[in-house]
């Protein structure tokens, strides 16, 4: 296991290298799809600030920091997404990390729970409020309070806002792809499809306060170059990782799932996504 490590004193600042290392943060990366983004983030050179529930639980989160190719490169944070004290909690922290001039470029909300099966017609009341914490209202203040930190250290030669907002989705919450055969998803399909919903919202939102931004930094530039660029746009974005073989995954279906790959070779794939996605701002 690696040494553990205090979050605020190893994150290495950018560096004036040729190759610019980005710094993500990734909610929910102690196991599965989010442990292997950390993973491959880290492998490349980038700077990963993982976000678990429980830092003591992670032993394979902390193997992999150690194995990161800057070491330090890699830290660990708490928060419980069900939990809005977590969040804050969380976001307080992110602001002594920005205060050291750390600039965060992608933000990853994995975090998910999915409890087989979630029948419209059983779950109880408890059970599908639990799909909607962990898998809609967790993962969208959590990338609110994450914004609204950011944005608090905001400044032309400060902090930016983050590029890349990407939410794990599901293609469960699809609202045009409804597979009838596909018993017991009910809540978690629609916590997802209620996930969608809100980050479109979420996107909408952040494009009227830029475009508003922009109109403003125009007013004020006589003759002169407008500060607030198209380029620094924020990108919201809902992936669908796959079908993984996760612990999620690991489920008695009475149907046979088609098409299942691995955490490396979804990960792989939507990091190829990612990077096309907003690349024009
Ligand atoms: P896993 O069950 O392997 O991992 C889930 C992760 O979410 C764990 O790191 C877990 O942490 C974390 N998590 C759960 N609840 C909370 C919480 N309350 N606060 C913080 N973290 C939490 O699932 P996957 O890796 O497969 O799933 C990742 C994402 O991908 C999910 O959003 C899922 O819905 C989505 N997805 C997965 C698919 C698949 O085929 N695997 C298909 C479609 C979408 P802990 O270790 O503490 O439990």
């Amino acid at each position: 296991m690696a040494q553990s490590t205090t979050p605020s004193d190893s994150l290495p600042l950018p560096s004036a290298t040729t190759h610019a290392p980005q710094t993500w943060i990734i909610i929910g990366a102690s196991r599965g799809i989010g442990l292997e983004f950390s993973r491959q983030l880290l492998a490349r050179g980038d700077q990963v600030i993982a976000v678990v529930r429980d830092p003591m639980k992670a032993a394979q989160l902390w193997q992999v920091l150690g194995e990161a190719k800057t070491p330090g490169a890699g830290v660990i944070e708490q928060c419980d997404v069900t939990k809005e004290g977590d969040i804050l909690a969380f976001a307080t922290r992110l602001k002594t990390l920005l205060a050291k001039g750390v600039r965060i470029e992608n933000v990853i909300l994995n975090a998910g729970v999915l409890k087989y099966p979630n029948r419209a017609t059983e779950i109880s009341y408890a059970d599908f409020a639990h799909h909607l914490y962990t898998n809609t209202i967790g993962p969208i203040i959590c990338a609110q309070e994450i914004l609204k930190t950011i944005a608090s250290f905001s400044s032309p030669s400060v902090t930016p806002p983050p590029k890349k907002i990407i939410f794990i989705s599901s293609d469960s919450g699809s609202a045009t792809l409804f597979r009838d055969h596909e018993d017991g998803f009910g809540a978690y399909a629609a916590s997802k499809a209620a996930l969608n919903q809100m980050l479109r919202h979420m996107a909408a939102e952040i494009r009227r306060k830029e475009e508003a931004e922009r109109a403003k930094g125009k007013e004020g530039v006589v003759g002169g170059a407008d500060t607030k660029q198209d380029n620094d746009a924020c990108c919201v974005l809902a992936l669908h990782p796959g079908e993984v073989a996760t612990d999620m995954a690991d489920v008695e279906l009475d149907w046979e799932v088609e098409g299942i790959i691995q955490p490396d070779e979804s990960v792989r794939e939507m990091l190829k996504v990612i990077e096309v996605q907003g690349a024009t701002g």
